[in-house]
């Protein structure tokens, strides 16, 4: 396990259970709490109570258009809390510098991170909102992985979160034990395959930013190359591009292991490729030659070894 250090996640209290809902009751989510939550922190936040809304207290809805919204009581209209809500999440957000990801409650007006219920002048409802406390932190903080609950019970998406959680807290362990052209220079090469699975064109451009690192801002290469990181990370890492990589990786036991090793490892991929076996199996299949045959190389690539094991997550794509 290479895992020093636990993750701190912002999330939504109700998710973990606490009665703060506008009704008074909670929204626990079992995988958020009982298997995501033995390898991370959460720091639980409820927005509305926080701007001394109480509970159970009237409910609320975003009102107006896309790009002028607002939170108002769905009762009594002439309750605006959006400024105290926006206001909140500045001051929050200007605190959150050490959390390395965020699970918001799908559909709240304060804490929906897309598609929540806009209401128009007419009262007609589209799923066109934004939450106004949702809104602000990521606006304030874009580079860190967010997601929903509800988005969590999609296999691809949980591992597509889980994973930048975990890329993004070593990059911010890496910016605080402080910034060097071989420290950035490391954290690239030990992520190669990791990006390369999402995209090819996004690793070039990432080696293009440290190409030239001497007389430098390091800080300002570091920011760009943060969001470059992220957002590659963010995008699907497809079939085709894992199989890409297992191919790579495959190639560096190329003259270490025998013919019908090597069979073996290459059905393995095929069987992942024909969609007839999930990621885990030619990715443990690979740990397990590179355990016999060391390759100091690979035992230094993430991809192998992502995030915790035992939360399963490439059993399920
Ligand atoms: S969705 Fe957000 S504002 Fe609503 S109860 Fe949960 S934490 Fe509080």
């Amino acid at each position: 396990m290479r895992y020093a250090e636990r993750p701190v996640i912002g999330i939504s209290s109700c998710l973990l259970g606490q009665k703060v809902r506008y009704d008074g009751t909670a929204k626990r989510d079992r995988w958020i709490v009982d298997q995501l939550g033995k390898h991370v922190d959460y720091r639980p936040i409820c927005p509305e109570m926080a701007i001394g809304l109480g509970t159970p207290r009237p409910p609320i809805r975003l009102v107006g258009t896309p790009e002028q919204m607002r939170v108002r009581g769905v009762e009594d209209p002439s309750v605006d809390v959006t400024d105290a809500l926006e206001d909140f999440a500045l001051n929050t957000a200007a605190q959150l510098g050490d959390i390395s990801g965020y699970v918001f409650m799908s559909k709240s007006p304060s804490c929906g991170m897309e598609r929540v219920k806009l209401y128009n002048a007419k009262g007609h409802a589209e799923k066109k909102g934004v939450g106004a406390y949702a809104r602000v932190v990521m606006q304030s903080l874009p580079h860190l992985p967010y997601e929903e609950e509800g988005r969590l019970h999609d296999a691809m998406l949980r591992e597509n979160f889980v994973n930048r959680v975990f890329a993004y807290r070593r990059w911010q362990t890496l910016r605080a034990t402080g910034l060097s052209a071989k420290a950035l220079i490391d954290f690239h090469a030990r992520h190669k395959y990791m990006v390369m699975a999402h995209s090819q064109a996004a690793y070039q451009r990432l080696g293009r930013l440290l190409s030239h690192l001497k007389g430098v801002d390091l800080g300002e290469v570091a920011d760009a190359y943060e969001a470059e990181f992220m957002t590659a990370l963010k995008r699907r890492a497809g079939r085709k591009r894992h199989v890409n990589v297992l191919q790579h990786i495959q190639g560096y036991l190329k003259d270490r292991i025998d013919g019908s090793d090597k069979r073996e490892l290459l059905e393995s991929i095929e069987a992942y490729r024909r969609e007839e076996v999930p990621l885990v199996v030619p990715t443990k299949l690979l740990r397990s030659y590179f355990r016999r045959n060391p390759d100091h190389y690979i035992d230094q690539q993430w991809y192998l070894d992502p995030y915790p094991e035992s939360l399963g997550l490439r059993n399920a794509i």
